[in-house]
């Protein structure tokens, strides 16, 4: 088993630090582990959910001292440092430049928890409008075109606040499916959402994410997909995983077992 999707304490919602993950991957028998915390950005953009850049060494450090310790190990466990980013137009350079060059992080997963929307930045779990849903899209599709992120976490985290699985929510997840057979990144079949309370669906309450809709509809495409926890306490680790594996398999998903880390940047 693998999992790249792994946050620690310096996001401010979670618990545990390297070691503490590290230490529930063994007893899990994790292959590869990738630490996937939020990126941290020089103007303190979105500070309240995401380590500050000087924090950042230290994470590194402590992602660099769970890989030492890992390889002690009887079983070999692979320790990746990453981080979960966001990604516009503005915030490219730096995530190329700064985070995959100066600081040679292992690789970026993008979560697009925020879109661009006629030029500002919107809430991706507040969705009300259809023009927002093909913002979102858009966003998206932009990111996974940039080629320098190993993984889309949650493609379907735009669902999270849209009730209906109708044209306007067909037509965003059509994008987003469209752009990852275009590049080839992997889609996240997220560990985490069967473990977040229940939304408001067209059909009663349902899932946040992974979105049964949006994995049936990935089916008629040609792409990759990979199965993360998402944790945010070492306790998780592995929490959600076999059920999104599940998920997968039964509708013929290709769910890559590792992902291809050894060539950044992408
Ligand atoms: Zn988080
Ligand atoms: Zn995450």
């Amino acid at each position: 088993m693998t999992t790249y999707h792994t946050h620690t304490y310096r996001c401010r919602h979670a618990t545990g630090d390297a070691m503490d993950y590290l230490k529930t991957a063994r007893k899990a028998s994790i292959r590869e582990l990738g630490f996937s915390d939020h990126c941290p950005y020089p103007d303190r953009r979105w500070s309240e959910s995401r380590m500050d850049m000087d924090e950042l060494p230290a994470y590194i450090h402590a992602v660099d001292a769970a890989r030492e310790e890992a390889k002690g190990f009887d079983e070999p466990m692979q320790v990746f440092a990453g981080l979960e980013c966001e990604w516009g137009p503005d915030i490219h350079g730096y995530l190329k430049d700064e985070l995959l060059g100066h600081f040679a992080l292992d690789y970026l997963g993008v979560g697009i928890h925020t879109y661009l929307h006629r030029g500002s930045w919107r809430d991706s779990f507040v969705i009300t409008d259809p023009r927002e849903l093909a913002s979102f899209a858009d966003t998206t599709a932009k990111a996974l075109e940039s080629g320098i992120f190993a993984f889309l976490a949650h493609p379907d985290l735009f669902c999270y606040n849209w009730a209906p699985w109708d044209e306007n929510a067909i037509a965003c997840a059509k994008d987003i499916l469209e752009a990852a057979q275009a590049t080839k990144v992997p889609l996240e079949i997220n560990g985490c959402g069967f473990r977040k309370p229940k939304v408001r669906g067209d059909r009663g309450q349902r899932r946040p994410y992974p979105h049964e809709y949006f994995w049936d509809l990935a089916c008629e495409y040609d792409i990759l997909c990979v199965v993360n926890s998402d944790a945010h306490r070492p306790v998780d680790i592995i929490a959600g995983i076999e059920e999104g594996k599940a998920m997968g398999s039964t509708r013929g998903l290709k769910i890559l077992e590792k992902l291809d880390l050894t060539s950044k940047p992408r």
